[in-house]
């Protein structure tokens, strides 16, 4: 595995393969590396010849108040972790690389960056759509993975990548969990043991809620009742939203129909943590 710092290094070496024919498949990350970021590479190099993920804690996509310092890093496990992966070509650029001073260019985003995290964020989405876009252009990806955890995202990425016309196919892959059901994320590092405990709410009222779509319930805010209900039983939990959008459009329905994105934003002491269930209805 070839660790890249230099974004014309990397298009160097990309040029390369791609002369020599090879597919490419991105998966960008944060780092801090985990099962659910390492089955995007696996689905990446089920699809392409060449596996490129970036690790790059993005300060454009956290808020002032938000834990861009605090954010984990670990380059070396990380290098090790994605190496074992098969990972090809790592490409970690340092903030100065991706934003030389007197950067001035933001991808800007409407209607589906108002709700769930992009109300709760703002800018979160400008900050992301802006990198992504930036990977997007330093490496010329066939495909480009994204997991189903940050499912907001996925409709985002999308929807800019179709409509700025970028020629890469997203591909969203689902969340990978903790064998309890917490969704696996890097700031779960962050929980003290009662608060991990606490999280298992999570999963534990999406699931509940999918249940009782499957026993006949179709209306939009009983699910969300149900959902603050079960974890307003839990002390340590504090929502930040509960909702339920149609999948593809993140428009809001007084009742389920076509697939449905269960999705919420919970903090257990300073940590914020999502998770999501997509719900087909009939
Ligand atoms: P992050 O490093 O948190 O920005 O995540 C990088 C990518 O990994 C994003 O596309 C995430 O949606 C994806 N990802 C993070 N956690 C999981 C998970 N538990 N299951 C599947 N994909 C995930």
């Amino acid at each position: 595995m070839r660790i890249i710092e230099g974004i014309n290094e990397l298009k160097a070496i990309l040029k390369e393969y791609r002369r020599t024919g090879k597919t490419i498949g991105l998966v960008p990350t944060m780092g801090y590396l985990h099962n659910g970021h390492l089955s995007l590479v696996g689905a990446s190099r089920q699809q392409n010849d060449i596996t490129v993920m970036s690790i790059f804690v993005n300060p454009t996509q956290f808020g002032p108040n938000e834990d861009y310092e605090k954010y984990p890093r670990d380059m070396e496990a990380d290098s090790q972790k994605a190496e074992a992966a098969g990972v090809d070509v790592l490409f970690a650029p340092s903030v100065a690389e991706m934003y030389p001073r007197g950067y001035n260019t933001y991808v800007e985003t409407f209607g589906i960056t108002e709700v769930l995290c992009g109300k709760s964020r703002p800018g979160h989405f400008k900050g992301v759509c802006t990198v992504v876009l930036k990977l997007f252009n330093i490496v010329g990806p066939d495909r480009a993975y994204f997991g189903q955890k940050d499912a907001q995202q996925s409709v985002v990425i999308r929807k800019m990548a179709s409509e700025l016309n970028v020629p890469v196919e997203i591909i969203v892959c689902p969340i990978v969990r903790e064998k309890d059901g917490l969704a696996m994320s890097s700031r779960n590092v962050y929980l003290s043991a009662d608060e991990r405990k606490a999280a298992l709410v999570l999963s534990g009222s999406l699931n509940k809620a999918a249940a009782a779509v499957r026993d006949g319930e179709r209306e939009t805010e009983k699910l969300k009742d149900g959902i603050k209900e079960m974890i307003g039983g839990e002390k340590l939990a504090d929502i930040d939203y509960v909702e339920i959008l149609d999948g593809d459009t993140l428009e809001y329905k007084e009742r389920l129909s076509g697939k449905m994105l269960f999705a919420l934003a919970v903090k257990f002491g300073h940590t914020r943590l999502i998770d999501n269930i997509v719900v087909e209805v009939v």
